[in-house]
């Protein structure tokens, strides 16, 4: 049973970073779920230095406790999560990084490990998305971003931050009728950025519509699309408005609150949910580490999830007993 350092008894600010004062071990053995750094940055088309995201994210997570009072859990009277460490990226080069992910995530996939993946630029999700699909077939996502990342290239370049999710529905990756996208906003090239996306199979709830619907029917639209699928949830941080997440490289005005951005993540209980990433975290633009405090909590949010899975299933077990 792994669980986080006591920061009662020795306090926060000692010992090496990991997340959540977790400890950093590469095991598959009594782990519930594991967060991973993937600091790659080279497929970024703006600002980058997304690499130094994972690092700075665990350096502000040490300030996590246990218990989440919204969910009325604590995490590890239910599950056993580590600090697995990073994978091992190559920089300037993304089909060996992409290799890299592939064959760093598969020992955790096989075990039933739900791993949460810190980036990184978004390009590293095509990764994670083989991956997965190499377990569980075509997975539904459920993306929140301000940007749908359905780009067909860059500078003639098919493998970029902009482009995973128009790759992932190429390589038959994702179960694209149980797809959402939530929060594009911001200007574009043309309608057809949008209107790609949805030709390409995924629902897309731009953030006009989020504002205009509200949160409740929003989550509802989650719930219907994705049903009792196998779903993969990829977070790029940008989704949150660059007042509550200064720190990234595509920054995009009009977007949710932090309080906002936890309460998207909150109300996908109730999923088949077989991973998470966490991408854009760009630490040379976050001041007072506003960043950082939104994605660690974030991941706190995911992590709580698998928590409350754990809980329903024991319950189911105890029932039938
Ligand atoms: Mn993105
Ligand atoms: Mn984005």
């Amino acid at each position: 049973m792994y669980r986080p350092k006591d920061s009662s008894r020795s306090p926060r600010f000692t010992g090496p970073r990991t997340f959540m004062r977790l400890e950093h071990i590469q095991t598959t053995e009594d782990v519930d779920f594991a967060v991973i750094g993937v600091p790659f940055d080279t497929a970024a088309s703006n600002r980058t230095g997304q690499r130094y995201g994972p690092q700075h994210i665990r350096n502000f997570s040490v300030l996590l406790r246990p218990y989440n009072p919204d969910q009325d859990i604590n995490i590890f009277d239910y599950c056993s999560g580590i600090d697995y460490g990073d994978v091992d990226v190559v920089p300037g080069n993304i089909h060996a990084t992409y290799d890299n992910i592939v064959s760093g995530l598969e020992p955790v996939l096989n075990k039933e490990i739900i791993p949460i993946m810190m980036g990184g630029d978004h390009s590293i999700s095509l990764g994670h998305l083989r991956a997965f699909a190499k377990k569980y077939g075509p997975i539904a996502l459920v993306h929140f971003d301000s940007h749908g990342d359905t780009w067909d290239h860059y500078f003639g370049e098919k493998y970029m931050h902009g482009t995973p999710f128009r790759r992932a529905v190429e390589e038959g990756l994702v179960d694209v009728d149980h797809s959402i996208q939530i929060g594009m906003r911001g200007p574009l090239y043309g309608p057809e950025d949008i209107e790609d996306a949805r030709e390409l199979g995924y629902e897309v709830i731009p953030m006009k519509e989020v504002r205009e619907i509200g949160y409740d029917r929003v989550m509802e639209r989650i719930h219907t699309r994705v049903g009792e699928k196998p779903v993969f949830v990829s977070y790029d941080i940008d989704f949150l408005d660059p007042a509550y997440a200064p720190g990234t490289g595509t920054p995009e005005v009009g977007g949710p609150t932090s309080y906002e951005g936890l309460e998207y993540v909150r109300g996908l209980d109730g999923l088949d949910i077989k991973g998470f990433d966490l991408v854009e975290v760009l630490p040379t633009y976050d001041s007072g580490e506003i960043t950082a405090v939104a994605a660690s909590s974030i991941i706190f949010e995911m992590i709580t999830l698998v928590a409350m899975k754990k809980r329903t299933e024991l319950k189911l077990k105890e029932l039938k007993i």
